[in-house]
This record gives structure tokens, sequence and C-alpha cells, in this order.
């Protein structure tokens, strides 16, 4: 007899990108040299210097409970580094230090949304946005962003969609997956729309800090008093310190809502990692030099695999300005047969990629854009040469 599971659980789908990076783990264990373009992790160790605070941490006792919603020290540490990346000031009372930025998301979902909302998601959207927003009772609201219009919504766009129960925007510049980084004006248009209607921003700025070829990044939350009373800005340590595995995010918005992000997480979580928390706190005020130096190199490993993507038949790819992804268009690719398979979509298209020519990619099928793929670029220059060789020889019809 199997056990009846409750209709939330039931509507849940395993995250598509983990799936496939455990499938390509697996295959690397079984001796297989695959080329890893699948994972959404920079590739670096993390800095030194955070390894050492952990360490002291530890030695010092650093490994009971801490207040639930964070130490003071990292809430500091946030507020001082929010206020360098958003512009914004934040009072430590209105942060509060989950386990992740996913984390911090799901919390404000919880918080923000329920049964009978509508929650803006503009597409290709990140694997987990979906997920969250159901787990609340809300419902996505998918507005479709063209890769001719560089994978950005406007407003207009925004405002045509629109309805009595549009509870919620979810905002994630620079975008994963598709690199994309709104600017300042296109975000003072989508703020105006917001506060003419009410809605809620949750603003993913996990990848702030690494955009490209002249994009900067800005924070919705800085556009105004307005909008910012209306934005929770989501960050974290995961992405810009290498630092995925300790499990460090955090959400700032008006005071009264992260009281009750507090609350939940209370009542179920309780504090993120005492360890981790120290480690954050090396990683938000010691030096930024590295930030830089993984920055650089991710820079130029963004050129070469654009410039390689565009080299192979059937694949054409934008730039991307932000993040860590390419996100090309490969529907020229659609109705062929490769490796004995028909190419009947980007899912098919990514067990071909894994299966002939141990290249793993993520098929843009999981991000709501079935003429697309992932590869990410937190691998080796090498490596990318190497796995846009194989998939240039399997889209040549070479396998
Ligand atoms: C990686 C990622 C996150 C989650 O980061 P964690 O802090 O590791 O939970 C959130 N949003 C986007 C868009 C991401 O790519």
């Amino acid at each position: 007899m199997t056990v009846p599971i409750s209709s939330r659980a039931m509507g849940i789908v395993d995250s598509p990108t983990l799936a496939i990076s455990a499938r390509a783990k697996a295959m690397k264990k079984e001796g297989v040299d695959v080329v890893g373009f699948g994972a959404g992790e920079p590739d670096f160790p993390t800095p030194p210097h955070i390894v050492e605070a952990a360490e002291k941490a530890m030695k010092d006792g650093a490994t009971k409970y801490t207040p639930a919603s964070g130490t003071p020290e990292l809430k500091e540490a946030i507020c001082a580094w929010l206020e360098k990346e958003t512009g914004v000031t934040y009072a430590p009372a209105s942060v509060v230090v989950s386990c992740g930025a996913k984390h911090s998301l799901y919390n404000l979902m919880q918080i923000l949304f329920q049964e009978g909302d509508e929650v803006v998601l503009p597409s290709p959207y990140w694997v987990s946005y979906p997920e969250q927003i159901k787990l609340s009772g809300a419902a996505p609201l998918i507005i479709p962003a063209s890769e001719e219009n560089g994978f950005k919504v406007s407003a207009e766009q925004l405002e045509e969609h629109i309805t009595d129960g549009t509870k919620g925007l979810i905002l994630n510049s620079p975008s994963n997956p598709t690199g994309a980084v709104y600017n300042r004006g296109e975000l003072e248009d989508i703020a105006s729309v917001c506060v003419k209607h009410g809605i809620v921003v949750i603003s993913d700025e996990i990848y702030s800090r690494l955009t490209y070829s002249g994009a900067s990044h800005v924070s919705i939350a800085s556009l105004g008093k307005d909008i910012r009373n209306l934005t929770f800005v989501v960050n974290g340590v995961s992405k810009t310190y290498s630092m995925t595995g300790w499990r460090i995010g955090f959400a700032a918005g008006p005071l009264e809502a992260m009281k009750a992000v507090g609350r939940l997480q209370s009542q179920s979580t309780s504090n993120p990692t005492s360890i981790a928390q120290e480690a954050s706190v090396a990683a938000l005020t010691g030096d930024q030099g590295v930030v830089e130096e993984m920055h650089r190199e991710f820079d130029e490993r963004r050129k070469a695999m654009v410039y390689g993507l565009n080299g192979i038949p059937g694949v054409t790819c934008r730039e991307p300005h932000g993040a860590f992804y390419c996100f090309p268009n490969v529907k020229e690719l659609f109705g062929r047969t490769l490796g004995d398979s028909e190419i009947t979509g980007s899912s098919a298209l990514a067990e071909v990629c894994l299966e002939k020519a141990n290249v793993a990619i993520v098929p843009g099928e999981a991000f709501g854009a079935d003429e697309f793929i992932r590869l990410s670029y937190a691998t080796s220059r090498d490596r990318i040469e190497e796995g846009l060789k194989r998939l240039g020889r399997l889209f040549g019809g070479e396998c």
C-alpha cells in the first residue's frame, strides 16, 4: 500500500536542472568523460579567507542556535552590502537570513500570496518560481518575453495582463536562464505599472555582481519610495562568492512583511547554519577582489561560448549580459534525426547531447521556452572548447 500524499505535494515537480546534473554526475562516476554545461553553480572553490572564517567560527564555539532570522553581525553586514548593491538603506530588522536565496523566495511567497491570487511570471523563468508560486496557493500568470526583445517583458505587456487578481510580479535581473539584464528605463516603466496597480515585486538579484559588456545591475527597489514599499529584494552569497553549498541567502523589504517571514522561519527551519552565517560575514565584508577575479574569468568564458555556439550549425546565440549562462535558439534542429533519435524538442535534444556527445545541457522546456537550451559557462575554457566541439560534430550529423 502506498501512503497517500497531499494534493499540495502531488503538484510539485522535481527540479529539472538538479535532475540533469545528478545524471551527468552519475555518468562521470562510471568513468564517462562528460562535459558539464548543466551546472547552475560557479566552479571556483570558495575563497580561502571565507573557509578560514568558518573554521574559526567552529573553534570559537559558534555552533549553537542563533536568532532564527540570522545573527545581528550578519544582518549588519547584509545591510551595508545591500546599500552598495541596490542603493537602498535597509534596517537590520527588515532583513531575514535564510537557507539560501531559494529559501528566501519560498518564505516570501508563503507570506505574500494565497489561493485566488495571480502572480505574474515572465518566461523564460527560473525553474523554481512556478512551483513556489503554486505552493503558496496562488497561480502563476506566465508572460512570454521574446528573444527579439532580449528576453525581457515590457511595461505595456505587463499592464495588458494584469487583472483584479494580480498580486505579485517575479523579476529576475540578471536572469537565469537568459542572461538578460533590465536597464533603468525599463525598470522605471515596470515600477510605474506595479505602483499604479499595487503589485508586489519579488526581485531576485542573486546575479547582481555578474554583469558584462557595459550592462550594470539596477535594483527596482532603488527607483523611488513607492516601488520600494512594494519590493522584496532577494540576494545571497551562493553565486557571487562561490558558496552554493553553504546555504545562505537573504531577503530585505517592508518591515511588517519581513517580520512575518521571520515568524514563518522561526516555526519551520529556525536559523540557517551558524557556521555558514559567520563565513558569510567574512564574504560580504572581506576582500572583494576575489569576486572581481571570478567575474573576469566568467566574462572570458562567456565570450568564448557565445562565439563558439554561433559557429555551430542550427544554433544561434544572442549575447547574454549577465549571470553565467548562454541561452541559444536551437529550433532549427527540431525535426531532424541526430544520433538515431528524432529531435522533437529541447528535452529530446538534451537527451541526445548527453547520450551521444556526453555533453550535459538543460532543455529550455524546463524554463518554459522549448526552442532553446541553457548552457552554463561555469566551467573551464578548455572544457567549453571541448564541449562545443562535440556539439558541433553532433549537430553537424557526425555522431
Ligand atoms: C541559484 C539561484 C537561486 C538560488 O540560490 P541559493 O542561494 O543557492 O538558494 C535563486 N535564484 C536564481 C535565479 C538562481 O539561479
